[in-house]
């Protein structure tokens, strides 16, 4: 785990993880038994300070975005895609590749839109760059999820650090 946060870090200046919803896996029989024990957490928790020692920049994905029913060509969102479906294949403009691959684009796509203009942003995530300002970290909500939920765990430990010295 060690060797590949390691080797993310020094080989890329921004990486983007998804917050995944661990306790809802678990949930999900078929899941759990592949998942429970593994330390989930670890290698977030890894590249976040790794990520801050090298002086790049993480991105975290919020647990809600649609990564993988998103088309990362025309942005179409699928109501359902079921985990044992490999391959996306949009409904609307045809696009066929690779599950991981479509979650991977549109998780890339999320930096360009954190780097533009935030209030236009359809999809949620933060960003945080360590460069410069440690505490200067940029949260996007996606229109109607932000209510009831709690912020990224990320920006949620530094508030509450906060909130406990002041
Ligand atoms: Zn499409």
């Amino acid at each position: 785990m060690h060797k590949l946060t390691t080797r993310l870090v020094r080989g890329f200046g921004t990486i983007v993880l998804e917050d995944l919803n661990v306790a809802g896996m678990l949930r999900n029989r078929s899941l759990a038994r592949h998942i429970a024990g593994v330390g989930m957490g670890e290698p977030r928790r890894q590249t976040t300070y790794k990520t801050t020692w090298a002086g790049g920049r993480l991105v975290v994905a919020d647990r809600w975005y649609p990564s993988s029913k998103t088309c990362s060509d025309c942005g179409a969102v699928k109501a359902k895609l079921p985990l044992r479906v490999r391959v996306y294949h949009c409904d609307e403009c045809g696009l066929m590749l690779d599950r991981d691959l479509n979650a991977a684009r549109n998780l890339a796509a999320l930096v360009d839109e954190l780097a533009g203009d935030t209030s236009t942003a359809s999809c949620a995530g933060t960003l945080n760059t360590p460069d410069g300002n440690p505490c200067q970290t940029h949260t996007v909500w996606a229109a109607g999820t932000a209510t009831g939920r709690p912020a990224p765990p990320g920006t949620g430990q530094r508030r509450r650090r906060k909130a406990t010295t002041a």
